[in-house]
């Protein structure tokens, strides 16, 4: 089956049959990596090389640490303003629809002095506001770089000088390549596009954690996780391993960030390129703002949608169902989904399109 869901989502199959041809015997240690310490040579190892290839992946200099966290994105919806606010100075933040908003909120929630210095509410989301106010004594700039459920993804980010930028990239990181330089920190629940869930990415700069305070609860501490090597306390070690699996399937099967966003563009191209072509079914993101990784799209009445889904689902394409809070569908075409996965969808669709069309 393709398997467009969005998150939980497709693993690439030769890190799947990995996994299984391990899990009883990792490395000879008769143990499943499950089962072994994490603090054994063997999960050193591991832990270690999944660091080392999301700083080659992602061209990460020294300034730069690898943290892997509990708590999903939602987790650090609440650090990011707790542990990087400055003084009284303004947190800014772009408000790009729900996991935007929910950011926002979390923030306010601990009294914090916000600024929606951008939004996209006015047209419902459907595209990434031109150009975002930057003040460069703020706090930070926080910034969605894809937004999963409305489709739309930022093709520049914001350049500022001297705020760092904020991003949370769950549903794009390492599907292209991008200038870390101005980001202060940047974070990624693994479920789409970097492994199982259970794991959260963070990727701080040095100097950020200069700003958490010392009277924060240990676990909720960035700085925490740095001096331990993200060892303090238990990780989810299993999906650390196969996290480090998939970023070792991109750089050796894959050829590497330029070579899968080549290969991303082109999956992105097809698909947008049929939409634009016929008028059965309806892109929902602006052109100009449009997901390389999440498609979405409507169909002529809610009738036909569910017939659509249903459809595609018996012939092996799983997972198109648009988010319960916009309805539609979508297609979620991460890393893992092949390009023949996208043309079997086109198939299906010019299909469905000339028989209720
Ligand atoms: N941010 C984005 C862009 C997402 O797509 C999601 C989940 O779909 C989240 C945050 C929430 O992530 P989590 O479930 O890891 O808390």
């Amino acid at each position: 089956i393709f398997n467009f869901n969005p998150g939980p989502a497709m693993l690439p199959l030769s890190v799947l049959k990995q996994v299984q041809e391990e899990l009883l015997d990792y490395k000879g240690s008769g143990m499943s990596i499950m089962e072994v310490s994490h603090r054994s040579k063997w999960f050193e190892d591991v832990l270690q090389d999944a660091i080392a290839r999301t700083k080659r992946l992602l061209g990460l200099d020294d300034r730069f640490r690898v943290l892997f966290m509990q708590g999903g994105a939602s987790m650090q919806f609440c650090l990011v303003p707790m542990n990087l606010a400055l003084g009284d100075k303004p947190l800014d933040y772009v408000d790009t629809g729900t996991w935007s908003t929910k950011a926002i909120k979390e923030a306010k929630i601990q009294g914090k002095k916000v600024r929606v210095v951008a939004s996209s509410e006015d047209r419902e989301y459907t595209y990434i506001p031109e150009s975002i106010p930057i003040d460069e004594d703020a706090a930070f700039l926080h910034i969605t770089s894809n937004n999963t459920i409305r489709g739309t993804q930022f093709r520049e980010f914001p350049r500022p000088k001297k705020v760092p930028l904020i991003s949370d990239m769950s549903s794009d990181i390492f599907s292209r390549r991008f200038d870390p330089a101005p980001f202060g920190l940047i974070y990624a629940g693994a479920q789409k596009n970097a492994g199982p869930a259970g794991v959260t990415l963070v990727i701080v700069r040095e100097d950020m954690l200069e700003r958490v305070p010392a009277g924060l609860p240990t676990m909720l501490k960035y700085t925490t996780y740095a001096e331990k090597n993200s060892l303090y306390n238990t990780p989810p070690s299993f999906a650390i391993y196969v996290t480090g699996l998939v970023l070792r399937w991109l750089e050796e099967e894959m050829g590497g960030l330029e070579h899968m966003e080549k290969t991303n563009r082109e999956k992105a191209e097809l698909i947008y390129g049929y939409l634009d072509s016929q008028d059965f079914y309806r892109g929902t993101a602006e052109p100009a703002s449009r997901s390389w990784m999440n498609v979405t799209f409507r169909l002529p009445s809610e009738e036909l949608e569910k017939a659509f889904l249903e459809q595609a689902q018996q012939n092996g394409l799983g997972g198109l169902k648009g988010h319960r809070s916009v309805g539609g569908c979508r297609a979620s075409i991460y890393n893992a989904m092949p390009i023949e996965g996208v043309q079997a969808l086109i198939e299906f669709m010019k299909d469905f399109a000339s028989k209720n069309g």
